[in-house]
């Protein structure tokens, strides 16, 4: 059943992607109602209510519920025990469970696994310094020592080359639950961003080619001619079961297997010979399909939009290739060359302060065919 326009969407999260998805909202006749703890959000600013308090503000929270007809996220860290409180009192999209999974590094790669049979990196998870002796024999050098929870942008991971080197590792990130992953030595990172409704219809994006700098997103590239790449949505890739399915298939099996509703994201480990591994999942819409804004066909925003509204997918073919530059920090001082090119679109997110590191914006640059 599609939500009437004119209701709340509330969304947990002031950030560029609470905005981007406010803004899309907005397009399809809906108001949005951002909770954030912080002031000023680059959401709170585009939208027509706003709750300022706390994750844990159980008062706070039951308010908001009761003014929102559904509510989504634009942050992955809200609390399980928010999610669950939320869930009780309005419609939550997607649901707590895909939350609950994907703060965790170990219970993803477990579910990742065992409830969809889709391939991950190699991993152990660690209590102690032993556990951490035994899994590195048992993986191998180089590894990749995480926290389980709330690492992003290459936060809260070492890598391990030499075992006399553990220890100091283990202190680094000490105190927190820990799992050890094998280094997969990729020859790319790509992505799918795709789309799943309450019925089970799926979408996605072609494979979406990522580069990090500094452990953070630099560029997307997203390829509208069916690529040569072997991870291309027509071509077979990962084995599982003794089949071989595509990028956008394993994304398919993980978000059939949450029963997710709304964008996820899939980040996958490309090998050489073009076999998948997932890196980890994004339960909400993702800054490597901020592309799609200028493809030519329904963005993720106002995908995720409809999907948690109870509308019909759009088709997600673009019409041609878009490359996405991230804006960090003081990339966002002088515009003017980017400002300059007419084949590139820029996004900024309104936020007053430059930190270096911090997403203040994003390029969309157009490529057509020769
Ligand atoms: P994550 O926070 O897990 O997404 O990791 C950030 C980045 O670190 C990834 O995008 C990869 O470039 C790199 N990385 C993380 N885990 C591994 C791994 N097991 N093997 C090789 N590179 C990794």
């Amino acid at each position: 059943m599609m939500i009437p326009t004119g209701s709340i969407i509330g969304i947990l999260g002031g950030g560029q992607l609470g905005r981007m998805l406010s803004v899309a909202a907005s397009r399809l006749g809906y108001h949005c109602h951002i909770y954030t703890p912080a002031p000023h959000s680059p959401a709170g600013e585009v939208s027509l209510h706003e709750t300022i308090a706390d994750y844990e503000d159980g008062k706070a929270l039951a308010n908001f519920a009761k003014q929102c007809d559904v509510i989504t996220y634009e942050f992955e860290n809200v609390p399980a025990k928010t999610a669950a409180l939320l869930a009780d009192l309005c419609l939550l999209a997607p649901g707590a469970k895909a939350l609950e999974i994907a703060q965790d590094r170990l219970h993803e790669k477990t579910f990742i696994v065992q409830e969809a049979n889709v391939p991950v990196a190699p991993f152990r998870p660690i209590e102690h310094m032993e556990a951490l002796t035994q899994a590195i024999e048992a993986l191998g050098l180089p590894c990749v020592l995480k926290t389980r929870r709330m690492g992003y942008d290459g936060k809260g991971q070492v890598i391990i080359r030499r075992l006399e080197d553990a220890a100091a590792a283990f202190e680094q990130l000490g105190g927190r639950e820990l799992i050890l992953e094998g280094f997969i030595p990729f020859a790319r990172e790509i992505s799918i961003v795709a789309a799943r409704t309450r019925t089970g219809d799926f979408k996605a994006y072609p494979p979406i080619e990522n580069v990090h700098k500094n452990h953070i997103l630099h560029t997307s590239l997203c390829s509208a001619q069916p690529c040569s790449a072997q991870s291309c949505a027509h071509t077979p890739s990962a084995p599982t079961n003794g089949t071989y399915l595509s990028a956008s298939e394993l994304a398919q099996r993980i978000m059939s297997a949450l029963d997710y509703v709304g964008i996820m994201a899939t980040e996958f480990f490309e090998l050489a010979d073009g076999s998948l591994m997932v890196n980890e999942i994004a339960p909400r819409v993702h800054n490597s399909g901020h592309f799609s804004q200028n493809a030519g066909c329904v963005d993720q925003f106002e995908q995720h939009i409809r999907a948690i509204c109870g509308w019909s997918l759009a088709d997600m073919i673009p019409t041609h290739s878009v490359e996405m530059t991230n804006l960090i920090g003081h990339d966002m001082d002088d515009l003017t060359g980017w400002a300059a090119r007419p084949d590139c679109h820029i996004h900024l997110y309104g936020k007053s302060e430059t930190r270096a590191g911090r997403k203040m914006g994003h390029v969309n640059r157009i490529i057509k065919p020769a």
